[in-house]
C-alpha cells in the first residue's frame, strides 16, 4: 500500500513510500515539475498516440534514482470550438480581452509506468464478471498533485480531458479527482486526403483556399494563397458576391488536384468517441457550462459511437467545423 501523503501537497515535493510493490518494496517516489523536452520525449516514448502535444507545463514522478516514471502535461487546446463552448462564448465573443475561452487548456498526456506501485483495488467488470485491477493509488495522487500545483500557477485555468473510448478508457481518474462530465465528444469526422497518412500531412495546395457560397449557385472551391481571403468573392456563374465559408476547399470536394493534375480523393475518417470532463482552478466557474455543456452523471462505460452515423453527420455539416477539423485536437 501508498502512504498517504495529502498533507504532502502543500510542499514542493511530496514523498511517499510504497509497501509490497513486488520486487520494489520500498520504492520512493516524488513528484515534480518537469520541462517541456523532457516531457516531450516521454510522451513521445511512452504514451500509446507516440506523438507530440503542446505543452505549457508538465509534471513527472520520480523514483529514488531519478529515473522518471509517469509524465502529465498540460497545453493549449487546438479547437477553438471546444474553447469557445466550454465557457459558453461565440467565435466573435473570443477575440475579445478578458475572454475567458483564453483560460481553457487540455490536459493532453498521461502516462504511468506499468512498473509504478500497483494499489491493489479490485474491482469486478460489470460485462465480464472479471476481476480488474486498478492502479488509481498513484494516478489519482498524481493527478490531484499536479492540478494542485496548476492552480496556484494559473487560478483561473479551465482544463478539459478525453477519456478515448477506442482504447476503452472510461475516465475513472479523472472521476477520482473530481472533474465534471460534459458528455461525449461530437462526432466528428477527420478529413484526409488518398495516400497521407492523416489530415496533418495534407499540403496547403491540396487543402486548397478557403471555399465560398453563392445564395443561388451554391459552394465553390478555390486555390490555396497565402495572402488573406476576401470577406466575399464574385460567384463563377452569375457575377454576385459570394460569401467565404468557414472551411477550406477540400472540405467541399470529393477530389482535390495534384500538381501534377492527379485527382486524389478526398475521404472521411471517424474519429474515436471520447467521454469529456472538465476541471475548473476555481470552483465557481462551474456556472460556465450550460446547454449541451452541462455536467452529466458519470459514465461507468467507455465511451462508443457508430462510426457510420459519425461519417455521415459530419459530411451533411461539411461546413465551418469541419473546416477546422485540422485544428481541432490531436488527442
Ligand atoms: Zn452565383
Amino acid at each position: 500500500m501508498i502512504a498517504q501523503c495529502d498533507s504532502g501537497l502543500t510542499v514542493g515535493q511530496p514523498r511517499f513510500l510504497s509497501e509490497g510493490a513486488g520486487s520494489n518494496p520500498s520504492l520512493s517516489l516524488h513528484f515534480l515539475e518537469i520541462d517541456t523536452p523532457r516531457a516531450e520525449a516521454l510522451v513521445v516514448e511512452h504514451h500509446y498516440l507516440h506523438c507530440e502535444c503542446p505543452i505549457s507545463w508538465a509534471w513527472g514522478i520520480e523514483d529514488a534514482d531519478g529515473k522518471l516514471l509517469g509524465v502529465l502535461t498540460v497545453g493549449k487546446l487546438m479547437s477553438w470550438s471546444v474553447r469557445c463552448g466550454l465557457v459558453g462564448e461565440t467565435h466573435e465573443q473570443m477575440k475579445e480581452p478578458g475572454a475567458r475561452s483564453g483560460d481553457v487548456y487540455e490536459l493532453n498526456r498521461l502516462w504511468l509506468s506499468d512498473t509504478l506501485p500497483v494499489f491493489e483495488v479490485q474491482k469486478v467488470d460489470k460485462k465480464t464478471g472479471e476481476l480488474k485491477t486498478h492502479r488509481h493509488g498513484v494516478e489519482s495522487r498524481f493527478i490531484g498533485w499536479c492540478l494542485h500545483q496548476l492552480k496556484k500557477k494559473y487560478p483561473n485555468i479551465i482544463l478539459v480531458s478525453y477519456a478515448d473510448g477506442s482504447k476503452d478508457h472510461v475516465g475513472y481518474v479523472y472521476q477520482a479527482t473530481n472533474w465534471i462530465y460534459t458528455g461525449q465528444r461530437q462526432a466528428l469526422a477527420d478529413i484526409c486526403v488518398e495516400g497521407y497518412a492523416d489530415h496533418r500531412s495534407v499540403t496547403q495546395e491540396l487543402r486548397g483556399g478557403y471555399a465560398y457560397a453563392c445564395e443561388e449557385h451554391g459552394k465553390f472551391p478555390t486555390p490555396y494563397s497565402p495572402l488573406p481571403y476576401p470577406p466575399t468573392r464574385p460567384c463563377q456563374e452569375c457575377g454576385n458576391p459570394a460569401r467565404r465559408l468557414g472551411c477550406r476547399s477540400w472540405a467541399i470536394q470529393d477530389y482535390v488536384a495534384d500538381t501534377s493534375g492527379n485527382k486524389l480523393k478526398v475521404y472521411r475518417k471517424p474519429r474515436s468517441p471520447k467521454h469529456r470532463y472538465v476541471w475548473f482552478a476555481n470552483p465557481e466557474d462551474r456556472q460556465l457550462l450550460k446547454g449541451k455543456w452541462a455536467p452529466k452523471p458519470y459514465p461507468k462505460v467507455a465511451a462508443k459511437g457508430e462510426h457510420e452515423a459519425q461519417v455521415e453527420s459530419a459530411r451533411q455539416g461539411a461546413d465551418a467545423e469541419l473546416g477546422e477539423s485540422a485544428k481541432e485536437e490531436t488527442k
